[in-house]
């Protein structure tokens, strides 16, 4: 069997159908914001494989810290011990989040801080004295991840609630937000959040949202007073407010976090993501002092404790990318990326697509009906891109590394690939 056949038959790849899945394409290598295919195609790489290869690929300096950290080893359990990686590590976040973060939980997946922070609410409410604060609000059209807490915070409707119906815990859900960001603010957006903790205050343990750019949820981005509202409602009414950062931090959305956008900050905070510049996995929940000392209230402990937790070598894979985004002029690099993606603009001529929308190095084509997967991965070899569209938005999320040229290329074959669709 040749081995795109044995992908076909036995690996499954994501939301793809395993009776009939659409055939991926093989990478043999990828360099810089290049993706280099077995047969020598060479696509421009518009995904950073999913926002997490910020510096792009087979960086050199990236590469020569899991060289180091090889040397001397590359996982050792974080129960009763610690090392140098995490410590670095935890130090170098701590200077950048919010000031109000002090302490680190580092989990495995975007999922699973997910999973922990939600668990983070539950038990301080728990640890403080009032256990019937235990359920999770949210908004509509978000996106947390897979497991089955951050499924429950989904979108209902595009997410998988339809599939796992009652199986999952029911949530409270707000409205999304409306007001675009750059658009005037509007008081009412917050209409539906103020109901909500008006009649379920009492039961909300915590309200979860990802800042100013809703992600796999709809690609949208709202108003940040959006945020500053929220966090004095959840203040109002004792909700703790969790900030999923796990897509737009490390400067995607033009700030090193986005949080910044709105100068409110979170009681926990999830980030993820390009925290390793896409070399591994690895996520980290940030908490505030008042989220721990609740927990831990009466001898309590975080129930949590993956096996893999801290991993020396994604952990100094994550100081390393993390310092390497410092050391540049990061903000300079995200402005050039978004002004060359204001090229997608030029999408708008389509009958077929209904906005356009680009915030800091995203950029967003909404089409007005789900783009045909089968045209799409046939197409892309062909114009020399890699692009993941899902449902109706195409979107590109490029790796800061890429090139003047290599960016207007890759705006110019989005708009001959939306024109096809
Ligand atoms: C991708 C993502 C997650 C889930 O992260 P995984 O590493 O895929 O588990 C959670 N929240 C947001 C906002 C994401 O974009």
């Amino acid at each position: 069997m040749n081995p795109l056949q044995f992908d076909q038959h036995h690996l499954w790849h994501p939301y793809t159908s395993m009776t009939r899945p659409l055939p991926a394409l093989l990478v043999k290598r990828a360099q810089g914001a290049e993706i280099e295919l077995q047969d020598g195609t060479r696509l421009i790489d518009g995904m950073s494989s999913w926002w997490c290869a910020i510096h792009g690929y087979n960086h050199p300096v990236i590469n020569q810290a899991v060289q180091d950290q090889l040397a001397e080893m590359s996982h050792i359990m974080f129960g009763g011990l610690t090392h140098r990686p995490a410590i670095k590590l935890g130090e170098l976040l701590l200077s950048i989040a919010p000031p109000q973060m002090d302490k680190i939980f580092y989990a495995d997946s975007g999922s699973v801080a997910v999973e922990v922070a939600l668990k983070m609410a539950v038990q301080y409410w728990a640890g403080v004295g009032r256990p019937q604060k235990n359920n999770i609000a949210t908004v509509r059209s978000g996106y947390h991840g897979d497991t089955w807490n951050a499924m429950s915070v989904c979108d209902p409707v595009n997410g998988m609630h339809h599939i796992f119906g009652s199986s999952l815990p029911q949530r409270l859900f707000a409205d999304a937000p409306k007001v675009r960001f750059g658009e005037a603010w509007r008081e009412e957006d917050l209409e539906s959040v103020r109901r909500l903790f008006a009649r379920h205050g009492g039961e909300i343990a915590a309200f979860i949202i990802e800042p100013v750019v809703q992600g796999a949820g709809g690609m949208f981005f709202y108003h940040p007073e959006y945020l500053r509202g929220l966090a004095a409602l959840c203040r109002e009414h004792d909700i703790l407010l969790v900030f999923d950062e796990i897509a737009t931090g490390f400067g995607r959305s033009g700030r090193l976090f986005a949080w910044e956008h709105a100068g409110v900050a979170p009681d926990i905070m999830c980030i993820g993501k390009a925290l390793t510049g896409g070399y591994m996995t690895l996520s980290a929940v940030l908490a505030t002092r008042q989220v721990a000392e609740g927990i831990s209230a009466g001898g309590g402990v975080l129930m949590h404790g993956p096996t893999f937790m801290a991993n020396p070598l994604a952990c100094a894979v994550a100081l390393a990318s993390t310092r390497l985004l410092l050391s540049q002029d990061w903000q300079a690099n995200i402005r050039r990326i978004e002004g060359r993606l204001q090229g997608l603009q030029a999408a708008r001529a389509c009958v077929q697509v209904a906005d356009v929308r680009v915030l800091g190095a995203i950029g967003v084509v909404e089409l007005t009906r789900a783009a045909d997967m089968d045209k799409v991965q046939r197409l892309l070899p062909q114009l020399g891109v890699w692009l993941r569209p899902f449902g109706r938005l195409v979107y590109l999320m490029p790796p800061y590394v890429i090139s003047n040229e290599q960016l207007d290329d890759l705006v110019a074959k989005t708009l001959q690939l939306v024109a096809e669709l």
